[in-house]
Protein backbone atom coordinates (compact mmCIF):
# COMPACT_ATOMS: atom_id res chain seq x y z
CA UNK A 1 0.00 0.00 0.00
CA UNK A 2 2.95 2.35 0.86
CA UNK A 3 4.19 1.85 -3.11
CA UNK A 4 0.50 2.71 -4.27
CA UNK A 5 0.89 6.05 -1.98
CA UNK A 6 3.88 7.10 -3.39
CA UNK A 7 2.99 6.00 -6.70
CA UNK A 8 -0.02 8.23 -6.68
CA UNK A 9 2.08 11.34 -5.17
CA UNK A 10 4.45 10.56 -8.25
CA UNK A 11 1.42 11.15 -10.64
CA UNK A 12 -0.16 13.98 -8.58
CA UNK A 13 3.41 15.86 -8.31
CA UNK A 14 3.70 15.07 -12.58
CA UNK A 15 0.08 16.31 -12.86
CA UNK A 16 0.79 19.16 -11.19
CA UNK A 17 4.15 20.40 -13.13
CA UNK A 18 2.05 19.47 -16.66
CA UNK A 19 -0.43 22.65 -15.43
CA UNK A 20 2.55 24.93 -14.41
CA UNK A 21 3.94 24.54 -17.22
CA UNK A 22 0.96 24.91 -19.54
CA UNK A 23 0.36 27.64 -17.31
CA UNK A 24 3.65 29.46 -17.94
CA UNK A 25 3.40 29.02 -21.78
CA UNK A 26 -0.04 30.61 -21.87
CA UNK A 27 0.89 33.54 -19.62
CA UNK A 28 4.13 33.89 -21.81
CA UNK A 29 2.02 33.60 -24.76
CA UNK A 30 -0.32 36.20 -23.60
CA UNK A 31 2.13 38.62 -22.52
CA UNK A 32 3.35 38.21 -26.47
CA UNK A 33 0.11 38.91 -28.06
CA UNK A 34 -0.41 42.07 -26.04
CA UNK A 35 2.75 43.42 -26.85
CA UNK A 36 2.10 42.45 -30.59
CA UNK A 37 -1.64 44.33 -29.80
CA UNK A 38 -0.21 47.10 -28.68
CA UNK A 39 2.71 48.01 -31.32
CA UNK A 40 2.87 49.17 -34.96
CA UNK A 41 3.94 46.33 -37.06
CA UNK A 42 6.17 48.32 -38.92
CA UNK A 43 8.17 51.15 -36.73
CA UNK A 44 7.25 49.29 -33.65
CA UNK A 45 6.39 52.06 -31.36
CA UNK A 46 3.03 52.25 -29.92
CA UNK A 47 0.06 52.37 -32.10
CA UNK A 48 -3.00 54.46 -31.83
CA UNK A 49 -5.12 52.31 -29.81
CA UNK A 50 -2.46 52.17 -27.41
CA UNK A 51 -2.18 56.02 -27.12
CA UNK A 52 -5.68 56.65 -26.44
CA UNK A 53 -5.92 53.70 -23.83
CA UNK A 54 -3.23 55.52 -21.77
CA UNK A 55 -4.85 59.12 -22.24
CA UNK A 56 -7.61 57.58 -21.06
CA UNK A 57 -5.76 56.22 -17.91
CA UNK A 58 -4.27 59.26 -17.18
CA UNK A 59 -7.66 61.46 -17.74
CA UNK A 60 -9.25 59.41 -15.09
CA UNK A 61 -6.81 59.61 -12.72
CA UNK A 62 -5.54 63.26 -12.84
CA UNK A 63 -3.35 62.47 -9.47
CA UNK A 64 -1.03 60.38 -11.62
CA UNK A 65 1.65 63.31 -12.86
CA UNK A 66 1.34 66.63 -11.99
CA UNK A 67 2.07 67.91 -15.85
CA UNK A 68 2.33 66.56 -19.07
CA UNK A 69 2.45 67.28 -22.94
CA UNK A 70 1.90 65.78 -25.68
CA UNK A 71 3.55 66.05 -29.02
CA UNK A 72 2.17 66.04 -32.89
CA UNK A 73 4.97 65.45 -35.14
CA UNK A 74 4.09 64.80 -38.94
CA UNK A 75 7.19 64.15 -41.60
CA UNK A 76 6.74 67.27 -44.05
CA UNK A 77 5.95 66.38 -48.05
CA UNK A 78 6.48 63.45 -47.53
CA UNK A 79 4.15 62.31 -50.43
CA UNK A 80 6.68 63.57 -52.67
CA UNK A 81 9.18 60.71 -50.97
CA UNK A 82 7.00 58.08 -52.48
CA UNK A 83 6.45 59.65 -55.24
CA UNK A 84 10.00 59.96 -55.91
CA UNK A 85 11.72 57.09 -54.19
CA UNK A 86 9.11 54.72 -53.96
CA UNK A 87 7.50 53.47 -51.17
CA UNK A 88 9.36 50.68 -49.81
CA UNK A 89 12.05 53.63 -49.03
CA UNK A 90 9.19 55.95 -47.69
CA UNK A 91 8.75 52.73 -44.96
CA UNK A 92 12.60 53.25 -44.57
CA UNK A 93 11.83 56.95 -43.56
CA UNK A 94 9.07 56.37 -41.71
CA UNK A 95 11.03 54.02 -39.64
CA UNK A 96 14.30 56.38 -39.58
CA UNK A 97 12.08 59.01 -38.13
CA UNK A 98 10.50 57.19 -35.14
CA UNK A 99 13.77 55.46 -34.11
CA UNK A 100 14.96 59.00 -33.59
CA UNK A 101 11.54 60.36 -31.98
CA UNK A 102 12.22 57.14 -29.54
CA UNK A 103 15.53 57.71 -28.84
CA UNK A 104 14.97 61.56 -27.97
CA UNK A 105 12.55 60.52 -25.14
CA UNK A 106 12.91 58.53 -21.84
CA UNK A 107 11.79 54.64 -20.99
CA UNK A 108 8.66 55.57 -19.79
CA UNK A 109 7.54 58.16 -22.46
CA UNK A 110 5.19 56.96 -25.04
CA UNK A 111 5.84 57.11 -28.65
CA UNK A 112 3.30 56.30 -31.07
CA UNK A 113 2.59 56.01 -34.50
CA UNK A 114 -0.66 58.28 -34.94
CA UNK A 115 -1.45 58.11 -38.57
CA UNK A 116 0.75 56.92 -41.48
CA UNK A 117 3.59 59.55 -41.03
CA UNK A 118 2.42 61.29 -38.19
CA UNK A 119 3.50 60.41 -34.70
CA UNK A 120 2.15 61.37 -30.93
CA UNK A 121 4.46 61.63 -28.26
CA UNK A 122 3.42 61.48 -24.43
CA UNK A 123 5.77 63.39 -22.34
CA UNK A 124 5.61 62.84 -18.37
CA UNK A 125 6.19 65.58 -15.84
CA UNK A 126 7.88 67.73 -18.70
CA UNK A 127 7.30 71.52 -19.16
CA UNK A 128 5.71 72.84 -22.08
CA UNK A 129 9.30 74.86 -22.02
CA UNK A 130 10.99 71.02 -21.57
CA UNK A 131 8.83 69.57 -24.06
CA UNK A 132 9.40 72.17 -26.78
CA UNK A 133 13.37 71.65 -26.12
CA UNK A 134 12.42 68.39 -26.62
CA UNK A 135 10.81 68.41 -30.29
CA UNK A 136 13.01 71.00 -30.59
CA UNK A 137 16.26 67.97 -30.57
CA UNK A 138 13.72 66.31 -31.95
CA UNK A 139 13.39 68.57 -34.99
CA UNK A 140 17.06 68.99 -35.53
CA UNK A 141 18.34 65.56 -35.63
CA UNK A 142 16.19 64.60 -38.12
CA UNK A 143 16.94 67.47 -40.38
CA UNK A 144 20.37 66.31 -40.20
CA UNK A 145 19.09 62.41 -40.99
CA UNK A 146 19.60 60.74 -44.33
CA UNK A 147 17.49 57.66 -44.28
CA UNK A 148 18.72 55.83 -47.12
CA UNK A 149 20.27 58.87 -48.76
CA UNK A 150 17.18 61.02 -48.32
CA UNK A 151 16.81 63.66 -46.22
CA UNK A 152 13.55 65.12 -44.75
CA UNK A 153 11.98 67.60 -42.35
CA UNK A 154 9.19 67.64 -39.67
CA UNK A 155 6.92 69.92 -38.30
CA UNK A 156 5.76 69.91 -34.56
CA UNK A 157 2.85 70.71 -32.23
CA UNK A 158 2.87 70.68 -28.56
CA UNK A 159 0.01 71.70 -26.28
CA UNK A 160 0.09 70.60 -22.02
CA UNK A 161 -2.17 69.37 -19.99
CA UNK A 162 -2.17 72.35 -17.66
CA UNK A 163 -4.18 74.25 -21.11
CA UNK A 164 -7.09 72.61 -19.74
CA UNK A 165 -8.27 70.08 -22.26
CA UNK A 166 -11.15 67.47 -20.74
CA UNK A 167 -10.50 64.87 -23.37
CA UNK A 168 -7.77 63.39 -24.65
CA UNK A 169 -9.35 63.91 -28.58
CA UNK A 170 -9.34 67.86 -27.22
CA UNK A 171 -5.84 67.67 -25.95
CA UNK A 172 -4.77 65.48 -29.18
CA UNK A 173 -6.32 68.23 -31.34
CA UNK A 174 -4.67 71.33 -29.34
CA UNK A 175 -1.63 69.77 -30.82
CA UNK A 176 -2.92 69.44 -34.04
CA UNK A 177 -3.42 72.91 -34.61
CA UNK A 178 -0.13 73.95 -33.50
CA UNK A 179 1.13 71.22 -35.73
CA UNK A 180 -0.93 72.55 -38.83
CA UNK A 181 0.15 76.10 -37.36
CA UNK A 182 3.93 74.49 -37.74
CA UNK A 183 2.82 73.95 -41.84
CA UNK A 184 1.45 77.14 -42.68
CA UNK A 185 4.48 78.77 -41.65
CA UNK A 186 6.49 76.85 -43.97
CA UNK A 187 7.31 73.97 -42.24
CA UNK A 188 10.33 72.30 -40.31
CA UNK A 189 9.57 74.06 -37.12
CA UNK A 190 7.82 73.86 -33.33
CA UNK A 191 4.71 75.71 -32.66
CA UNK A 192 3.05 75.36 -28.96
CA UNK A 193 -0.42 75.63 -28.73
CA UNK A 194 -2.33 78.78 -27.62
CA UNK A 195 -5.87 79.43 -27.59
CA UNK A 196 -5.31 82.61 -30.07
CA UNK A 197 -4.58 79.69 -32.79
CA UNK A 198 -7.89 78.07 -32.49
P1 LIG B 1 2.63 67.78 -45.41
O1 LIG B 1 3.96 68.44 -45.44
O2 LIG B 1 1.52 68.77 -45.50
O3 LIG B 1 2.48 66.87 -44.24
O4 LIG B 1 2.53 66.92 -46.75
P2 LIG B 1 2.59 65.35 -46.90
O5 LIG B 1 2.89 65.04 -48.32
O6 LIG B 1 3.51 64.76 -45.88
O7 LIG B 1 1.14 64.94 -46.43
P3 LIG B 1 0.07 63.98 -47.05
O8 LIG B 1 -0.88 63.71 -45.92
O9 LIG B 1 -0.50 64.58 -48.30
O10 LIG B 1 0.82 62.67 -47.46
C1 LIG B 1 1.09 61.65 -46.57
C2 LIG B 1 1.48 60.46 -47.38
O11 LIG B 1 1.95 59.41 -46.57
C3 LIG B 1 0.35 59.89 -48.20
C4 LIG B 1 0.45 58.39 -48.02
O12 LIG B 1 0.52 57.75 -49.26
C5 LIG B 1 1.76 58.21 -47.29
N1 LIG B 1 1.76 57.07 -46.36
C6 LIG B 1 0.87 56.82 -45.37
N2 LIG B 1 1.21 55.70 -44.71
C7 LIG B 1 2.34 55.22 -45.30
C8 LIG B 1 3.18 54.07 -45.06
O13 LIG B 1 2.95 53.26 -44.15
N3 LIG B 1 4.27 53.92 -45.86
C9 LIG B 1 4.54 54.80 -46.86
N4 LIG B 1 5.64 54.58 -47.61
N5 LIG B 1 3.77 55.88 -47.13
C10 LIG B 1 2.68 56.09 -46.35
MG1 LIG C 1 3.15 64.99 -43.80
MG1 LIG D 1 0.16 63.59 -42.25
Amino acid sequence: SSFALVSLLVICLLIVLFIYRRFRVSKQRNEELDYLASRDPLTNVYNRRSLFELMNIYFSKPELDEEYCIIMADIDYFKSVNDTYGHSVGDTVICGVSNILQSSVRQNDIVARYGGEEFCILLRQVSQAQATRIAENMRLKIEQSLFEDVSVTCSFGITSILFDAKTPIELINQADIALYRSKSLGRNQVTVWHNMLE
